[in-house]
């Protein structure tokens, strides 16, 4: 695959050239002053893009699979009982890294294209009156199908069932991309990864933790080392790392997080609004629908797309990638065949967005569906042309 074009796939996102020479950086003494002066920036710019204020952010070397692990044995006790809906492969895949760690999942199955399903998660919190549940996990973004999840409606079930349970949120694929508000919302901790929104390669499991998660912390029992948060918290606050830290990496987070706040991070947010309903309406123009089921749900960073019953939607990006060179995501799971995903975060432009139609387009009637070349294309450029404001947004 040539590396001129960008990439459209879901993470990892296309890597920003000022980002690129961010990281080209000599070996350094990770237990220098240096080092510190890095770090600390890094950690205190997490903050400010999940919006917490009081709170602590952790960086590990791994990735998003890696925080998820994290969160779940630094917070959890051996049996624990945790409560999950499943409605997309990463949701799935967050359920079976619990189960696999010996906490006892309770699944609330939900169609994959619907959300997290605040109504009967609130029900089961209601029901549980000895408070065995001790955290509820929502993912807040689901790749795999391009849902968007109510975090602040699963808050607003917690507190109606006056249930003191945790709520971990997996933003692997909207933070930094879409806006999320960790105090407004009450997340105890919020997870994600170098390799979407901040435009890093992979590499960096990152976490964010409320106060709450932090006493939770101190009463867990579940085995950890590697990713022990007491340990990573303690080496931090005198400025440094309890093992070798990814030095390159933790200064190109610093470095992202300069450039999302450059452009400041509503503006963030608002591009990637526009860049995904430019998206949208390509895809109404070629008559198809969305994963998604109603467009409370659509995600900013990732359209899937729902390909007619007679096709096979890996052979759209099969086909886009051998004869265009172009990577989209193909469909994951029970979806696997029936969509085909458009990634279109981090650091994307409309022009690029554009670029991704036209080519999905060219695939797609190559393969023989019935669409009309430059449909999608003019949809989107219609609504790029005429969608001036960047701050359009949605909270
Ligand atoms: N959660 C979500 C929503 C994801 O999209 C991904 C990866 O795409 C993960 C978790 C797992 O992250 P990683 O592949 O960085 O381990």
């Amino acid at each position: 695959m040539s590396s001129q074009n960008p990439v459209f796939i879901p993470g990892p996102t296309n890597i920003p050239d000022e980002l690129r020479r961010a990281i080209d950086l000599p070996t350094m003494d990770h237990r220098s002053s240096a080092f510190a002066d890095m770090l600390h920036p890094a950690l205190a710019g997490i903050k400010r893009v999940v919006k917490l204020r009081d709170g602590e952010a952790i960086i590990f070397p791994a990735t998003g699979t890696g925080a998820w692990e994290a969160a779940v044995t630094n917070l959890l006790s051996p049996g624990d009982t945790v409560l999950a809906a499943r409605h997309g492969m990463f949701s799935h895949r967050w359920i079976d890294l619990c189960r696999r760690q010996g906490f006892n999942v309770e699944v609330i199955e939900t169609e994959w294209g619907l959300g997290a399903p605040a109504e009967a998660l609130g029900a089961a919190l209601s029901a549980d009156k000895a408070h065995k549940i001790r955290a509820v996990l929502v993912t807040h973004n689901e790749t795999a199908t391009g849902v968007r999840s109510d975090v602040a409606s699963v808050r607003k079930a917690l507190d109606a069932a006056g249930h003191p349970a945790l709520l971990l949120v997996d933003g692997v694929s909207s933070i930094a991309s879409m806006d999320f508000r960790m105090d407004e919302w009450g997340v105890d901790a919020a997870i994600t990864g170098s390799q979407k929104g901040f435009m890093l390669p992979a590499g960096l499991s990152i976490v964010a933790l409320s106060r709450k998660a932090i006493a939770a912390m101190a009463t867990s029992t579940s085995p950890r080392c590697f990713f022990d948060f007491k340990d990573m918290l303690k080496s931090n606050a005198s400025g440094g790392f309890p093992y070798t830290p990814p030095v390159s990496l933790i200064a190109g987070l610093a470095h992202s997080i300069r450039m999302l706040e450059g452009e400041g991070l509503e503006n963030v947010f608002a591009r990637h609004y526009r860049i995904a309903e430019g998206v949208r309406r390509a895809t109404r123009a070629w008559g198809l629908a969305l994963c998604a089921k109603s467009p409370e749900l659509y995600s900013d960073t990732v359209s899937a797309i729902v390909v007619p019953a007679n096709v096979d939607s890996t052979r759209i990006v099969t086909h886009a990638a051998e004869k265009y060179q172009v990577a989209f995501s193909v469909g994951l799971g029970e979806v696997a065949g029936k969509v085909f995903r458009i990634g279109h975060l981090g650091s994307m432009s409309d022009v690029m967005a554009l670029s991704g139609i036209a080519t999905a387009e060219m695939a797609m009637v190559d393969l023989g569906l019935p669409i009309e070349l430059g449909s999608g294309v003019a949809a989107a450029q219609e609504f790029y042309r005429t969608s001036t404001s960047n701050r359009q947004t949605r909270a």
